[in-house]
């Protein structure tokens, strides 16, 4: 956008890049405030069965409800809160919340299944994660049944032997460890040797595409036999149709999350739809 004749051109790129400095930095400032204040929460999303529409796990998104204006994107708010060591304040109090709220729905006899939570790149790099991670759930009771984790392929290709070596920790002791928006990274396919996951999230760009593009379907369908030879279990992401539907089916993905059957809602909905029925079906969230 910025034209490179004229002075007045370049003043107002500069202006432009220090506006949009001044925004984050107030950005951050407020969701620092926002962790104290209660304007953070997480919906939850359940992830179905392919074959049988049944929900077997659900995944945790944080969301950001200002107390004036509109809410504010995760895709905006994590990678800002990624420049500091605001996302491991972030990441504690996720980890928090999807257990307190799995002891909850365990007491009142929900079949919840597993709540997965993401972890960021930045997260990671945290010497001790992995071992706060075990101590948040020691402390309520929770094991590897109760909680899951999200790892995008970039945060696996970047990992070094600490994070290797605590990842294999957690899938001794059983935790489901998916990678998610599959597909979309950097990826060489080398890490899915010497990751230890255990599950594949096949990224939703080419869920989208698959029904009006060969080579969509094409990519699927080689995720689908690569995970499955690997003994992984395959979910398809945003899901929001039903001829969409019909070819993970066809290809036989084993779980599916999306808009089609449930959108990402909040904890009382979601309890609703669990004590009410086990089956998605299409429209019953909001
Ligand atoms: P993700 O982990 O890949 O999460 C899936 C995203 O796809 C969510 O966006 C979800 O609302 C959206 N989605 C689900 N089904 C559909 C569908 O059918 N159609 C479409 N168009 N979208 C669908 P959301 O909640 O805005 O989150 C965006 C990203 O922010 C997440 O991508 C994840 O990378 C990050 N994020 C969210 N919560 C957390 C968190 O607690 N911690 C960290 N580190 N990252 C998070
Ligand atoms: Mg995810
Ligand atoms: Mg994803
Ligand atoms: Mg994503």
């Amino acid at each position: 956008r910025a034209k490179m004749d004229g002075q007045g051109s370049v003043c107002f790129f500069d202006q432009t890049f220090h506006d949009q400095l001044l925004y984050q930095h107030r950005l951050v400032d407020r969701l620092t405030k926002a962790l104290d204040s209660g304007e953070l929460s997480l919906h939850y999303q359940p992830q179905v069965s392919a074959a049988s529409g049944r929900i077997e796990n659900l995944e945790a998104l944080l969301r950001w409800q200002p107390a004036e204006g509109p809410p504010i994107s995760p895709a905006e708010f994590i990678p800002l809160a990624e420049r500091s060591d605001l996302i491991h304040r972030l990441g504690d109090w996720v980890m928090e919340t999807a257990c307190q709220q799995r002891v909850l729905w365990r007491d009142a006899g929900l079949a919840v299944g597993r709540i997965d939570i993401n972890f960021s790149g930045r997260q990671m790099s945290r010497p001790d994660v992995f071992q706060r991670f075990e101590d948040c759930l020691a402390r309520h009771g929770l094991g590897p049944q109760d909680i899951g984790l999200e790892l995008t392929e970039n945060v696996l290709i970047e990992a070094d032997d600490r994070i290797l070596e605590g990842l294999r920790r957690l899938h001794d002791l059983g935790f489901r460890i998916a990678i998610d928006d599959f597909g979309t990274g950097y990826s060489s396919l080398s890490y899915l040797k010497h990751f230890p996951v255990t599950a594949l999230k096949i990224d939703r760009a080419f869920v989208r595409d698959a029904p009006d593009e060969p080579k969509d379907r094409a990519i699927m369908e080689a995720a689908i036999f690569i995970g499955h030879r690997l003994g992984l279990e395959v979910v398809a992401e945003g899901v929001e149709n039903r001829e969409q539907l019909a070819l993970i089916r066809e290809m036989r993905c084993d779980l599916v999350q999306g808009f089609y059957f449930f959108r990402p809602m909040p904890a009382l909905e979601m309890e609703r739809v669990l004590g009410g029925l086990v089956t998605g079906h299409p429209g019953v969230s909001g």
